[in-house]
């Protein structure tokens, strides 16, 4: 995938958002989508997403779409601080395959960091069971502002 490519209507998170695959909800609006990362790269890694956008890469989204899903990074990042206490944590966005881009609807990757525990690779960790997850989300979303 380029970066200059049509927006794919069938893209997993676009899926996601049409209810047509499961996910583990953090929290939601009308504009965001906050969930779980189900390859997690390490404990806690969560996703954000426009629900409104359809911007493939940080070249397209709309200005207005942006500013909300940065703050909504900035929102769910003091949860994760709060409820897992890291030593530290990335804030990642990928654009376009060479980029390291698989999925094409433009996402923050929030993944939290331990001084004592090696990230996994992005795009090589495994699946993460389902109960897990919720648990995680659950811890996140209670300490959210
Ligand atoms: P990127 O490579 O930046 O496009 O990130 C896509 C992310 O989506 C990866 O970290 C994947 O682990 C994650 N992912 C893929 N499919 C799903 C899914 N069904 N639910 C949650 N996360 C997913």
């Amino acid at each position: 995938m380029t970066l200059k490519a049509p927006y794919d209507p069938d893209n997993i998170f676009a899926r996601i958002l049409r209810g047509e695959i499961p996910s583990v909800k953090v929290w939601e609006d009308d504009h965001i989508l906050a969930f779980m990362d189900v390859f997690p790269q390490s404990e806690g890694h969560v996703l954000l997403i426009s629900k409104i956008s359809t911007a493939r890469t940080l070249l397209e989204i709309e200005p207005d779409a942006l500013a909300r899903l940065t703050e909504a990074t900035r929102r769910t990042a003091r949860a994760v601080d709060k409820a897992l206490q890291p030593d530290g944590f990335q804030i990642m966005q990928f654009n376009g395959e060479a980029g390291g881009q698989t999925v094409f609807h433009l996402h923050f990757h929030i993944v939290p960091r331990w001084t004592d525990r090696q990230m996994k690779g992005h795009g090589h960790a495994p699946m993460a069971d389902a109960e897990t997850l919720r648990a995680l989300a659950d811890r996140i979303a209670a300490a959210l502002d």
